[in-house]
């Protein structure tokens, strides 16, 4: 299976420790500096920089970029869905992932909570996966272990951003948090390891409700209500802290941490369906826009859709999810969800259409008359192959401005700046304590992390897309790539009723409508 001599890879373990959507604004508010002592001390023993998410900044190409060492055009997961907005699962995923590389080199991993790993893969060691799981699925390799954790071991919560139970969803990210500190710093110290990845959503699931009130930098700040919630999440964040000191506690000697976010986080301003752009140039069929469609704008994004009349909203999910054309209904382009950034065309060989969309993307303007949409791209030829990647993937001006799908607005142009929510940025955070100094700078992109692991375990994969942020006191042993066959049983499929448990837990997070 490899070519490599497994005595010959070096005797330190590395914690991949995931926080998943920390960015350096989030790292320089209050809340976090006076709730997060383990962290920050952490932070301060570690080399640091700026990790560059994935282009979209999003957490399924995110955390697979971070763990395969490859771009999406090379992983095949560019968002939660694919064009047809089914979930994917992830054996979709078509390289290797670190933990692989690890086994097939004689080496164990734990691997608890990463993104876009269930159905659970069979691999030397132990796996926990990450979102989506479909409720009741089994989620542990071996399957028995699902035994061995506590009973209040919860995968994922769903928070949307008008989150009215707020109190609740607190309490529940607090106990999710803190169940996954406890069975991460026990399979830690059960278990023996190499490579040990853990994957804390916390960040994430707090900054999209509640970005404005938690993180200085908008008026809505200094409201009562923001000082009520920071108080709350405040418990969360201690819970989160705990965690990563239990886990600290527990590792052995000699172990490098790699801590990283997926992509960082930052106010969203406004949100643009262009989808009503393609309406109006006749791309997309649309139906008149009304009075009731126009007032469940101010609705919000997740709810606006529940206040749409039934017949309107079976109407926009048959068009914007089912067939390129269906009922006879045009539908030669349209927008993926949320954070995909990106638009697919009915036809992705009709260059014409593809021109024609590509500029109609490049001429949207913001209310200040600045372009909203920097560049439009093609993902690279090997992304045909993956049908998860949209045909016009865009790179916008400001992150504060996202690209939103369907027809529930009366403009394209939506502004955000009225709630509290907060979006996605590319520029994330990467932290490496042991075998580099804490003063040295650690820039990097998601793909380097496969390699740094690798790195700190003696290991090279010279077919990565990325490269290691360390460079190695010992010579690597070089380890030949192994197919994705290898790695992985054959792929599997979700049923119709986890495809819909899953999509409603997406739609629950505003990942998708
Ligand atoms: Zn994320």
């Amino acid at each position: 299976m490899s070519s490599s001599d497994p005595s010959a890879r070096a005797s330190s373990r590395v914690l991949l420790l995931g926080l998943d959507g920390l960015g350096p604004a989030f790292l320089d508010a209050p809340i976090v500096k006076e709730t997060m002592p383990n962290l920050l001390s952490l932070l301060r023993e570690s080399a640091t920089g700026e990790l560059a998410s994935t282009l979209p900044p999003y957490t399924a190409p995110g955390w697979t970029s971070i763990t395969t060492g490859m771009r999406p055009d090379r992983h095949g997961v560019f968002g939660f869905t694919d064009r047809a907005g089914r979930p994917l699962t992830g054996d979709r995923v078509l390289t290797p992932r670190v933990w692989d590389f690890v086994g097939a080199s004689g080496g164990r991993s734990i691997v608890v909570n990463v993104p876009m790993t269930h159905p659970p893969q069979t691999i030397d060691g132990v796996l926990v996966s990450g979102m989506p799981v479909p409720p009741g699925a089994s989620f542990t390799s071996p399957p028995g272990l699902v035994d061995e954790l506590q009973s209040d071991y919860i995968v994922d919560v769903p928070v949307r951003e008008e989150a009215r139970e707020s109190a609740r969803a607190f309490e529940l990210l607090q106990r999710m948090t803190e169940a996954r500190g406890r069975v991460a710093a026990r399979l830690a110290r059960e278990h023996p390891w190499d490579l040990f990845a853990v994957v804390f959503v916390l960040p994430d699931r707090l900054g999209h409700p509640w970005w404005k009130n938690l993180v200085p930098g908008d008026r809505q700040y200094e409201s009562r209500k923001s000082q009520r919630l920071r108080r709350a999440a405040a418990g969360c964040l201690r819970a989160l802290d705990e965690a990563i000191g239990g886990l600290l506690a527990a590792l052995p000697p000699s172990t490098a941490v790699v801590t990283c976010s997926d992509h960082g986080f930052g106010p969203l301003r406004a949100e643009v369906f262009f989808d009503l752009v393609l309406a109006r140039e006749g791309i997309l069929d649309a139906p008149r826009v009304g009075r009731v469609r126009r007032s469940t704008i101010v609705l919000g994004r997740s709810r606006a859709a529940a206040f749409l009349p039934s017949g309107a909203r079976t109407w926009a999910k048959r068009k914007l999810s089912a067939q390129p054309s269906s009922g006879g209904a045009i539908r030669r382009a349209w927008t993926g969800p949320s954070y995909q950034s990106g638009v697919w065309l009915g036809d992705p060989s009709d260059e014409r259409l593809r021109a024609h969309v590509t500029d109609l993307l490049l001429a949207l303007r913001d209310p200040d008359g600045e372009p909203v949409v920097r560049a439009v791209g093609a993902p690279g030829v090997e992304a045909s192959v993956a049908m998860g990647a949209p045909d016009l993937l865009c790179e916008m001006v400001d992150g504060s401005v996202e690209l939103h799908d369907g027809l529930h607005a009366a403009t394209p142009w939506v502004s955000r700046e009225d709630v509290a929510w907060g979006t996605h940025r590319t520029e994330g955070v990467v932290a490496i304590r042991g075998a580099v100094g804490a003063a040295e700078n650690v820039d990097g992109e998601a793909p380097d992390i496969t390699p740094t692991i690798l790195a700190l375990l003696g290991l090279e994969v010279p077919t990565l897309d990325g490269r290691s942020l360390v460079s190695p006191t010992t010579p690597l042993a070089g380890l030949a790539t192994i197919t994705r066959a290898e790695a992985m049983e054959p792929s599997s499929v979700y049923s119709d009723e986890e495809e819909a448990a899953v999509l409603e837990h997406l739609k629950s997070l505003g990942y998708v409508e």
